[in-house]
């Protein structure tokens, strides 16, 4: 046995983990169902580092040294469980399964209590990044026992993206924390992008400008406190010419955007717990809504464009406007993930660092931005921050940014160009800083129609009042 960890699933995922574990000088013992992507890896690639190519999980598990380090790199679900299921047998105590797959966090809990009955080691990775990022230095996200950190911390923190001397790795929290924060990730990757797309919207109907006109305000964006890799490639796409039509790129591709079920996990565990994650929500139905398409058809038909242009009268500061509105919405989108982060951290116990994870995620993977540096610095001086929102950098930049906000969104809505992610963001915003809200109506009515009770302003306890009866008698319920 002389690989020091194994990978399992050699698609361009495993692959590629695989390659930047060798490179690193790692031992990586190599497995995949059909063998085929196994021996290519090693026809290829074979010079980069040192694997050690099996055909059979009893040679690759053989392989090992203990307690073994297996990673799982294959498709979420079902096939997940059968590699596992077929793993476990070959495996003894203290061995380490590594699931770096994109699993939904409860069943990293489910697969991790079996496992830990077995005296072996479960451990939930989220990485992000993509195909590029496993392969250089992706952002790496890992549950599990803070036992099998030691031996994994080492290895993941050396192949891991780096930022200022610090590997975009470290332990989340014990069994799914890891897959339930790469969740969160990609939710607020969903409002990143959303939000750059509405900006793009508005920037386009407003200016009346080309993409490659548009391509050049974000390049110059991304020299400012927007920097992100989202932002750059935004820049890229839109400067993109289709080379069969001539016509710019962002023209010619189909306005449906498409899911794998990341955002919409977010959004269901946000239910659950309770927490207002409008952001990330309102990207999630915007694609959904982008993808029904004879309902937009029929809508098209039914409510036809004026064909009155939109044309602002001050572009700079339009311009400048729509970048406030953009970096105070994302604010919002973020403050909202790590709100969910905070709640998923309390209902499982999973005592999550919340600045650690800002900075797990500022290289690395697709959120990865300057912006994180000020979450982090957030969380570290003030840990128990009620929510981003007003962290001094974040309060601040969103005071300054209101009355552009604010005009963006009535702008959008008096042209009729939809800016929900934008328009949402601030409604929160507003909610959240309501002296008085109208919730207090809806008790009202609660109480009026289903005795749910209330509480009152002035003295402690729960009323009911006895709307039926002509005095309308206030009892204590
Ligand atoms: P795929 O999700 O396409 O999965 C293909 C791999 O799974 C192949 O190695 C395939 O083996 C294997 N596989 C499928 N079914 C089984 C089975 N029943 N038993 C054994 N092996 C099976 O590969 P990717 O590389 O795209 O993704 C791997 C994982 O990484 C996924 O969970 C995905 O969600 C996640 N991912 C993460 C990304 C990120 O940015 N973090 C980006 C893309 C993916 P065979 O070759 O024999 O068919």
């Amino acid at each position: 046995a002389t690989a020091q960890i194994g990978v399992t699933g050699l698609a361009v995922m495993g692959r590629n983990l695989a390659r930047n574990l060798a490179r690193n000088g790692f031992t990586v013992a190599l497995h995949n169902r059909s063998p085929e992507r196994t021996r290519s890896l090693v026809a290829e690639h074979g010079d980069e580092g040192t694997f050690v190519p099996t055909e059979s999980l009893a040679d690759f598990v053989a392989a090992l040294e203990r307690p073994r380090a297996v990673i799982i790199m294959v498709k979420a679900g079902g096939p997940t469980d059968a590699v596992i299921d077929e793993l476990v047998p070959l495996l003894e105590a203290g061995d380490i399964i590594i699931d770096c797959g994109n699993a939904h966090f409860a069943d990293t809990r489910r697969r991790e209590e079996a496992l830990r009955a077995k005296g072996l080691h479960f451990v939930g990775t989220g990485v992000s990044g993509g195909e590029e990022g496993a392969l250089w230095g992706p952002s790496i996200m890992p549950g599990g026992s803070a036992e099998s950190y030691r031996k994994l911390g080492p290895i993941f923190e050396k192949i891991a993206a780096q930022v200022d001397g610090e590997p975009c790795c470290r332990h989340v929290g014990p069994d799914g924390a890891g897959h339930f924060v790469k969740m969160v990730h990609n939710g607020i990757e969903y409002a990143d992008m959303q939000l750059i797309a509405e900006a793009y919207d508005l920037l386009r109907a407003g200016l009346g400008a080309t993409p490659s006109e548009l391509a050049e305000i974000f390049r110059e964006w991304n020299t400012g406190e927007l920097e992100s890799f989202l932002i750059e490639i935004t820049a890229d796409v839109l400067a993109h010419t289709d080379a069969a039509s001539g016509e710019a790129f962002v023209d010619i591709v189909q306005d449906r955007a498409e899911q794998k079920g990341t955002g919409r996990w977010t959004v269901q565990i946000a239910l659950d717990l309770g927490i207002p994650i409008t952001g990330i929500a309102e990207a999630t139905f915007a694609r959904s809504l982008s993808g029904h398409v004879g309902q937009r058809e029929a809508a098209v038909r039914a409510f036809p464009d004026s064909g009155e242009k939109w044309q602002v009268n001050d572009r700079e500061t339009f311009i400048e406007d729509v970048r406030r509105a953009l970096l105070a919405s994302k604010i919002v989108a973020y403050a909202q993930g790590f709100d969910q982060i905070r709640a998923g951290s309390a209902e499982y116990d999973w005592n999550i660092d919340l600045g650690g994870t800002a900075t797990i995620w500022r290289g690395g993977c697709i959120i990865r931005a300057r912006f994180l540096d000020r979450i982090k610095q957030a969380y570290d001086e003030q840990p128990e921050l009620p929510t981003l929102l007003v962290a001094p950098w974040f309060a601040d930049t969103v005071r300054d940014g209101v009355p552009s906000w604010r005009r963006v969104v009535a702008e959008a809505a008096r042209a009729g160009v939809p800016a929900p992610a934008f328009a949402s963001s601030l409604a929160y915003f507003d909610a959240l800083r309501a002296e008085r809200l109208p919730a207090a109506l809806i008790q009202g009515l609660r109480d009026n129609f289903g005795a749910h009770t209330y509480r009152r302003t002035d003295r402690d306890g729960s009323f009911h009042t006895l709307w039926a009866t002509p005095d309308r008698a206030e009892v204590e319920a």
